[in-house]
């Protein structure tokens, strides 16, 4: 090991810092933020430099660097970009026994900057020894979308239980139990969900032993229109802690597959008129299971609360008092019209979008056509493909031009997309031609047009 990691506390310390410019600014930053006081050098330093010096409670010196300079500093940096100068600070901090930093010149360095993930009071630090800053850089950035932004809350978390963790367990073995059981389970889940007050009162249960006998719980996860990468981070993090996953039919292979390898997952289909479940059955199968204690994914196509009876699933854990987490995802309308190059909204086109479901009960029309005629609405249908001739002849009969433009996006965001674009007037006609299936989304507006213009991206895919 080339360095040594270590973690420098820094508060109410004395830091010196040569330079004044940009280079100096980045390092100020952190140095205040971690409760130094900064003492610059510099014949010349930047406004946002002085507004951290004083922040800091520390003194700007405005002149060329002398090595008094070190006295009373615990931490030197030279940050400027006059070579000759850099080394003969480092040289001076050496002598005196100091650690020394010099900014991009690991030679001249005793210690050195990691790339940091701060998710305070958690804190990662990554470094190549100075060899490959940007190796760093880049395995922080993956740090970064794993673990939660709220993550450090965890610790805060611990640290206001610990006294009494440590009191009901003198043996550290059982002391490790105790919080690995609570880092993993629906404690941890509240305080990340943002729930603090109630994974504090879980917490103080556990600990009082009284904790409810079943601790299941129902995550409603929105897993996107099928492109993988359109999962959010809190999807995936739920779906890899999952005993449980149902899913249906507009969940692709690839999202499943992303659950953990051990959880048992179950079909409950949903295609259009073949309901693998009747509604109340995946309702009650959800209860049934977090009554069992385990942790249950539900994992739905795009968004659970658009078309995707999210909310009748809930009400009824709801009346059931079966905890629950609702996870947003990205809606077929817009993974569609993002990987189609259709904007939904624009300037020039349409100052409104309307979703709606083309799902017509029993065949009949009972859709507020007056209300979806509008030249500068664009319309989005969901479910629309059966009903699709009677709707474009509703919208036409109702005002609506024949020439508006509409598109056809057929399995949108996967490797299988295709695309067809038309008019009101001809769209039922491209289903045919083109044997367009489900799930497919329809596009009606002027924006359909843009996608000339902006879907020069899209490489192979079919398009009319
Ligand atoms: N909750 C889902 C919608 C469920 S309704 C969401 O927010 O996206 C099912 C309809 O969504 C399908 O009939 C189809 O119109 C549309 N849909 C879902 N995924 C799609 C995809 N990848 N490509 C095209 N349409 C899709």
């Amino acid at each position: 090991m080339e360095f040594l990691p270590l973690f420098h506390n820094l508060r109410g310390a004395r830091v010196l810092v040569v330079g004044g410019g940009e280079i100096a600014l980045r390092k100020s930053r952190l140095l205040a933020d971690s409760g130094a006081v900064l003492r610059v050098v510099a014949p010349e330093i930047g406004a946002e430099v002085r507004e951290l010096i004083e922040r800091s409670g520390g003194e700007e010196i405005l002149r060329g660097y002398t090595e008094s300079d070190l006295n009373g500093c615990v931490l030197i940096i030279a940050a400027t970009d006059d070579e000759p100068l850099n080394a003969q600070v480092s040289a001076d901090a050496r002598q005196r026994g100091v650690p020394v930093n010099v900014v991009d010149a690991p030679a001249l360095c005793s210690v050195i900057f990691p790339a940091i993930v701060d998710r305070s009071p958690l804190v990662i630090a990554v470094s190549s020894g100075g060899d490959a800053p940007v190796l760093a850089r880049l395995i922080r950035a993956k740090l970064e979308t794993w673990i939660p932004p709220t993550y450090g809350h965890l610790a805060g978390l611990a640290a206001r239980f610990r006294h009494q963790v440590k009191g009901l367990f003198p043996n550290v073995q059982q002391r490790r139990a105790f919080w690995e059981d609570v880092f993993q389970g629906p404690i941890a889940d509240r305080q990340l969900a943002g729930q603090g007050a109630e994974a504090e009162r879980l917490l103080q249960a556990k600990i009082d032993g009284d904790a409810p006998a079943t601790t299941g719980e129902v995550y409603l996860v929105g897993a996107g229109p099928g492109d993988p990468d359109l999962l959010t981070f809190r999807a995936l993090r739920l779906m890899q802690q999952a005993d449980v996953v149902l899913y249906d039919r507009l969940v692709a292979p690839a999202i499943l597959d992303l659950c953990r390898r051990d959880a048992d997952r179950v079909y409950v289909g949903k295609q259009r008129a073949d309901h693998a479940l009747p509604q109340d059955q995946i309702n009650q199968q959800l209860v049934d299971l977090a009554k069992q204690g385990k942790r249950v994914v539900r994992l739905k196509g795009g968004d659970p609360f658009i078309f995707g009876r999210g909310g009748e699933e809930i009400e009824e854990l709801a009346a059931h008092g079966i905890p629950f987490q609702v996870v947003p995802g990205i809606t077929a309308a817009s993974g569609c019209a993002a990987y189609a190059g259709i904007p939904l909204t624009h300037r020039d086109h349409a100052q409104s979008v309307r979703f709606v479901t083309g799902h017509l009960k029993n065949g009949s029309t009972d859709l507020p056509w007056k209300d979806l005629v509008s030249p500068s609405q664009t319309l989005v249908l969901y479910m629309g493909l059966i009903g699709l001739p009677v709707i474009c002849e509703q919208l036409i009969k109702h005002g609506r031009s024949a020439v508006t433009p509409a598109a056809l996006i057929q399995q949108g965001t996967t490797v299988n997309q295709r695309v067809f674009t038309g008019t009101l007037a001809n769209l039922p006609q491209l289903v045919a031609e083109h044997e367009v299936h489900a799930p497919t989304l329809v596009i009606v507006g002027e924006v359909v047009k843009l996608r000339e213009k902006l879907a020069w991206f899209e490489g192979a895919q079919a398009s009319v």
